[in-house]
């Protein structure tokens, strides 16, 4: 039997009936677009994420892209981001017309890097005298905001990236798109910055059966601007009070939602035990695990292992059915859409190491103990053939 790196239909076989009861309720009710169900879910997440308000929209892509509109990013503007993180954290900063400036993460936990934030801005930024904002001393631009993501679900370190927000009156959005329930000092994140974004792509932890998103946030304005900019720019039909997108959330996808929202908290808890029973396995193997900080509760979107030679055990793997993943095989920097940015090889040595070592094992709820046991014996067997080469 194969072991996939995600598998969806365990899951979904699990709670087929309640899902096809809520799909078929709203096929028959049919008010497909922004129906109550979004609503409802947008309630229900937003409690979970113990933020006052959600605005569902098409994805998690779209989650950013509307964020950093409505906190007020604009074309030209410079928002700091990780070099290692998923495409789409640096689409979105793109699709505002704004540029990434990229930093390093840090070697534990593989998240932005706050040092390095800091380093970044007393290296490239003055305070304009006039407005107090920090300008580009090359491109004469303005930095306006900072994306931490809280890449594979574990938090970003948090509270030095708020406070260099403070310090410079930079906005905080949260890339929450693989860290459903996550913590950071028993704070959920999306609750921590000025928005937080979520992807509910199926694969993520919350998944739906297609694409969707949220923004979440405490604050009433970004939360009504996010509601305009999702709907064509409208607030009461027909009348347009600025140039917005069609990105809303199906109904059908959040009624789904709201059905798995009732047990991502569950479906968390085996992702950790199963993190845990690798974890201890692992440790007679040279295999640098996933750590999880003191302040941190991490969700294992991804398993991601650290070993020398990546490639090779994913083509071990593979030919005993077990299926591995990258994540991520080129940082931002080095990718052909961002060459514009003029980035060279070497200067992101974390992100660029992490790129050549990563693995990501299988992870998902329903995986077991004993799929976990013979995923540890290929395991085994892999490094013993390694170090008899
Ligand atoms: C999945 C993901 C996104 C984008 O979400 P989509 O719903 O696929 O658009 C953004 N950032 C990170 C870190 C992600 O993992």
């Amino acid at each position: 039997m194969q072991i996939r790196l995600v598998d969806l239909k365990a899951q979904y076989r699990s709670i087929a009936e309640e899902v096809n009861e809520a799909v078929l309720k709203v096929i028959e009710k049919g008010n497909f677009i922004l129906g109550k169900e979004v609503d409802l879910f947008e309630q229900q997440f937003s409690q979970y994420c113990s933020v006052k308000y959600g605005v569902g929209v098409a994805s998690g892509t779209d989650a950013l892209h509307l964020a950093l509109r409505a906190c007020g990013v604009k074309k030209g503007d410079e928002v700091i981001t990780a070099a290692n993180t998923f495409i789409a954290t640096a689409l979105a900063i793109s699709f505002v017309g704004a540029n990434p400036i990229l930093v390093d993460v840090d070697p534990e936990t593989y998240n932005i890097d706050p040092s390095k934030i800091s380093e970044c801005i007393e290296e490239q930024y003055e305070i304009e005298q006039l407005t107090g904002k920090l300008i580009n001393k090359q491109t004469g631009k303005y930095l306006t905001t900072i994306i931490p993501v809280h890449l594979y679900g574990h938090p970003a370190d948090m509270d030095p990236i708020l406070e260099i927000a403070r310090k410079y009156q930079l906005k905080v959005i949260e890339d929450a798109c693989q860290a459903h329930g996550s913590e950071y000092k028993g704070r959920r994140v999306g609750s921590i910055g000025d928005a937080g974004c979520f992807s509910f792509y199926p694969a993520k932890n919350l998944g739906a059966c297609g694409d969707g998103g949220m923004v979440v946030t405490n604050d009433k304005n970004i939360k009504e601007q996010v509601k305009m900019l999702r709907d064509y720019g409208q607030k009461v039909k027909y009348h347009y009070e600025i140039k917005g997108f069609n990105s809303r959330l199906d109904t059908i996808q959040a009624a789904i939602l709201l059905v798995k929202l009732k047990y991502l908290d569950e479906w968390n808890k085996s992702r950790r035990e199963n993190a845990k029973l690798y974890n201890q396995m692992l440790k007679s193997l040279r295999i640098i695990p996933p750590v999880e900080k003191e302040w941190a509760k991490h969700v294992y979107h991804l398993y991601v292992i650290r070993i020398k030679r990546p490639k090779e055990l994913h083509d071990f793997l593979n030919s005993r059915d077990i299926s591995t993943g990258f994540h991520y095989p080129i940082p931002i920097h080095l990718q052909k859409a961002y060459q514009s940015l003029g980035y060279k090889k070497g200067v992101f040595p974390v992100s660029e190491m992490l790129s050549k070592e990563v693995i990501s094992l299988p992870m998902f709820p329903d995986l077991n103990c004993y799929q976990i046991k013979k995923i540890f014996e290929m395991l085994s067997d892999f490094c013993y053939q390694m170090n008899h080469i």
